[in-house]
């Protein structure tokens, strides 16, 4: 079994072993003509149930057949232009390098002793994310498993920040469009039920500056503590950006903690069109990115950055078997310190290898062509009389529904919908999303694909007018 850890004596073997792996996916991505193939959740659950575990298969090339078989065959492909779905982007091959590497080495993010230069190259990648979105010469912060721990970990320094008596007096405000996580985070941060305030958005699903001031106003008046802002960067639903400026303002007045949820909109970080879209993110006291959202990296690699670096130290705690005191003293730089997590991937590498290869306006460019698309696409469903598209698209998102010309009951339009995006995924001809806008069912191209042509958006369109006519037509028919 020995044969199997890799180390100088099976370095030719690991070469042969991953060299085979990345063969087989090359083949796959080359050959995919859909971006699903519709498998069944039985069919697949079947194939995976009758895999005895207790039994292995010992050759590497049987392992790949059957992973073929389980995973490789069936898997949604995030590469094909006809992937329009979630937040998930096509992945950078200079970023695949880095994961390789990665992984290979498999340093651990949390002390020198366990990293040394990833230590250093995760620092520099902070330095350049805050200097990208201006935070200052005392910014910093550290890498995340994802932006929903970024969130949680920045609203944990927020509610370090407040001054309250008691954890039930905090409130929180963010658009009622904002992600899920801020809820989840102020419960993990023993917040009471109604920590956090919804505000409401306008037209563009933008968080409305007069009901934030309102908002806090109200919160003061009653005796409770404005704890957080979250403005958020680019809405996971709609691509919207909240008026970073006038919260901003609103955050010093108040003396509030403002917190970016950049998650999407750190793309525009890199963009060489659009970047003043996200003007104002310099005045946050704390901002998640996602790099594996809008830079095109393979999961996880995502950061909390903050303006001020001693308000990291909420996440410090001191283990003598790894961080003691004493290392601060002798100036050993660690990341722990920094982090919720202990043990922790170098995904910094593969923005590292990102950048060297394709330098920064290389990514800004790649997200700048899936805005563009996301404006003719807009163009395309406004002008056709068999769809409603809400709210132009300030990033990559599209969201609309089919409108049949002869159907009134909303009830039934919901369905429709509902029904042509299942279609849609087991026919495995393209993914698409779906959300609710105003109660009734919508659907979403997320846009992050820069390989998706207008004439692709054209032909998803024509399927799903088609399979939603299909369910009409079948309705009319089980009714007569
Ligand atoms: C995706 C997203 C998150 C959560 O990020 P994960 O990386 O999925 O954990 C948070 N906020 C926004 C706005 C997002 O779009």
């Amino acid at each position: 079994m020995r044969s199997h850890l890799l180390n100088d004596t099976t370095a030719e073997q690991y070469r042969r072993s991953v060299t085979e792996g990345v063969e087989r996916v090359a083949a796959r991505i080359a050959t995919t003509d859909r971006p699903f193939t519709g498998v069944a959740v039985d069919a697949l659950s079947r194939r995976i149930d009758g895999i005895d575990l207790d039994r292995p298969l010992r050759d590497t090339a049987a392992v790949l057949d059957e992973l073929e078989d389980v995973y490789l065959r069936d898997a949604v492909y995030f590469h094909h232009p006809r992937y329009l779905a979630h937040l998930n982007c096509p992945v950078v091959i200079p970023a695949l390098l880095g994961e390789a590497v990665l992984s290979a080495v498999n340093s651990s993010l949390d002390t020198w002793d366990q990293s040394a230069g990833g230590t250093l190259i995760e620092r520099k990648l902070i330095d350049w994310t805050t200097a990208r979105i201006g935070l200052g010469p005392a910014a910093d912060g550290v890498f995340t498993s994802g932006g929903t721990q970024s969130n949680l970990q920045a609203l944990l320094l927020a509610r370090e920040e407040a001054k309250a008596e008691s954890l039930a007096d905090l409130r929180i405000f963010a658009s009622e469009v904002s992600h899920f996580s801020v809820k989840k985070s102020a419960k993990l941060l023993g917040l009471g039920p109604d920590a956090v305030v919804p505000v409401p958005v306008d037209h563009d699903k933008r968080l409305q500056s007069v009901a934030l001031a309102r908002e806090l106003e109200r919160c003061v008046r009653d005796g409770l503590v404005p704890m957080a802002v979250v403005a958020t960067a680019g809405t996971t639903d709609f691509g919207s950006i909240d008026p970073l400026p006038e919260i901003a303002g609103l955050c010093e007045q108040y003396g509030v903690w403002m917190h970016v949820d950049a998650a999407y909109g750190c793309g525009l970080l890199a963009s060489l069109k659009y970047r003043d879209r996200i003007a104002g993110i310099e005045r946050a006291d704390s901002v998640t990115v996602d790099y594996h959202k809008s830079f095109f990296q393979p999961v996880s690699s995502s950061a909390v950055l903050v303006r001020d670096a001693a308000t990291l130290r909420h996440a410090t705690y001191h283990a003598e078997y790894l961080n003691p005191r004493r290392m601060v003293q002798e100036r050993i730089p660690n990341q722990v310190d920094k982090s919720l997590q202990t043990t922790r991937r170098f995904d910094a590498l593969k923005l590292w290898t990102t950048l060297r290869v394709m330098g920064a306006d290389g990514i800004g460019e790649l997200f700048d062509e899936v805005c563009d698309l996301a404006a003719e696409g807009w163009k395309l469903l406004a002008a056709d009389p068999r769809f409603d598209v809400v709210v132009e698209p300030s990033l990559s998102t599209l969201v609309f529904r089919h409108v049949p010309a002869a159907v009134t009951d909303p009830a039934e339009i919901d369905r429709a919908n509902l029904y042509a995006r299942k279609a849609l995924f087991a026919s495995g001809d393209a993914v698409v999303a779906g959300t609710k806008v105003a109660g009734r069912h919508y659907l979403k191209f997320t846009l992050l694909n820069p390989e998706t042509t207008p004439a692709d958006i054209a032909a998803v369109l024509d399927l799903i007018a088609g399979h939603a006519e299909q369910y009409l037509g079948d309705s009319l028919d089980r009714a007569s």
